[in-house]
């Protein structure tokens, strides 16, 4: 009796045309982030089966990966009903169960029992061994029996994965990520739809502090487990945002400040061939979300913004945030630019003339260029800056 892990895929298997690119992804992206682990893995149109020493540690990797609809342990035996039913009982025995039920699925149809009479067998033979009942309707455990061509397999416990698709399917994406709770989330909902990510944050030392670069690099890492890919780069900040308050009326700083974020991640997406921009805003969280400010923001760029969270309540968030862990982390203390001298009444319906007029006031371009071009690219895949990797 050999043990392995049978991987299901996700929504991918409704994806007809697409499915070989994305059962080839998915098992590029459990390659990697099985990186370091011994294994095999075998595969075909319809599921994965992964063999190795260590499947527990495994198995833990593997409700990271999008794309997989469950992890079933199971067992391969012989396809014959003494074989079958030996080792059925031998594994039952370690499972603490009343009442069961057995289901049959022959899959090689030259196998010469059929489905029902197959269930029947295998049930008269674990009633003769282990002490249990027969429920058809609420069973404590379902001993699913699948006959193939290349062996039986015996399976007890089914895994749910996390579905999704498989990451990277849709290109990259550029990530506004702050220290907040909103963007991780955002950007765990946007690897979940297959968009991998690049992670863009804005720092304003010494205004903001080494402790919240951290943080945001740390959410990065939390998010990273779900793509392995990550690399968060950081815009120095500090010498357009004190322009912007030297130069702008206090409450259409905020207004101007995230058009200035806008640009700089639009060049981003432009220079580093992302396809979207994505972030954590969430409708009338803040005077920057209202949708009279989308407009007025949203409008110096025309690379698609997508804002996975836009429609979730607070609450709907914190959830998602404390379910993938990033919440505790979220929550720690430090300031962001955001924060940073907040105006007292930021404008909720802010007017395209005047944010023109005031831009107008100082050289906005220079700045916007020395922040791209001095941004500090951190590579999560190696833990380490990535000095080849300047825009
Ligand atoms: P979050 O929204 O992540 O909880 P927040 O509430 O502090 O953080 P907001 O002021 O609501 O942030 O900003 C809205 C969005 O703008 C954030 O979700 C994030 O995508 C982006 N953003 C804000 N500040 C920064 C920053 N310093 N660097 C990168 N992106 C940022
Ligand atoms: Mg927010």
């Amino acid at each position: 009796m050999k043990k392995l892990l049978l991987i299901k895929y996700g929504e991918l298997t409704t994806k007809k045309g697409n499915r070989k690119t994305f059962i080839k992804l998915l098992v590029k992206n459990i390659q990697s982030i099985l990186m370091g682990e011994e294994y095999q893995i075998h595969y075909d149109r319809v599921r994965m089966y992964i063999e190795s020493e260590s499947l527990e540690a495994i198995e833990e990797k593997l409700v990271h990966v999008f794309g997989i609809h469950s992890i079933v342990e199971c067992y391969q035996v012989h396809t014959n009903m003494e074989e079958i039913s030996s080792s059925l009982v031998e594994l039952l025995k370690k499972v603490p169960f009343q009442t069961f039920k057995v289901e049959t699925k022959r899959a090689d149809k030259s196998f010469p029992i059929e489905n029902l009479e197959c269930s029947r067998q295998l049930g008269g033979v674990i009633l003769k061994n282990i002490p249990c009942k027969v429920d058809v309707h609420h069973p404590d455990l379902t001993v699913k029996v699948e006959i193939r061509r290349e062996g039986t397999f015996l399976y007890v416990r089914e895994i749910p994965g996390i579905g999704g698709y498989p990451v990277g399917i849709q290109g990259k994406g550029l990530l506004m990520l702050s220290g907040g709770i909103d963007s991780p989330v955002a950007g765990y909902l946007s690897l979940k739809r297959g968009v991998d990510l690049e992670c863009l944050y804005f720092e304003s030392p010494p205004h903001t502090s080494l402790e919240a670069k951290n943080k945001v690099v740390k959410l990065a890492s939390i998010i990273n487990a779900y793509s392995g890919n990550l690399k968060v780069l950081v815009v120095p900040f500090t010498k357009l945002q004190e322009a912007i308050y030297k130069n702008v009326p206090e409450s259409y700083v905020i207004t101007i400040m995230r058009r200035m974020m806008y640009r700089i991640a639009t060049e981003v997406v432009k220079r580093r061939k992302l396809k979207i921009i994505l972030n954590g805003e969430s409708i009338g969280q803040v005077a920057s979300q209202t949708l009279d400010s989308m407009r007025v923001i949203n409008s110096v760029t025309t690379i698609p913004v997508i804002r996975p969270v836009a429609c979730m309540d607070k609450l709907e968030i914190i959830e998602i945030s404390k379910k993938i862990g990033t919440y505790e982390t979220s929550i720690l203390p430090y300031e962001d630019c955001c924060t940073i001298f907040l105006p007292k009444h930021p404008v909720i319906n802010p007017e395209l003339e005047k944010c023109i007029e005031y831009e107008s006031r100082f050289d906005y371009e220079t700045l916007l260029e020395e922040c791209v071009s001095n941004i500090e690219v951190i590579s999560l895949k190696e833990q380490k800056k990535d000095e080849d990797d300047l825009l």
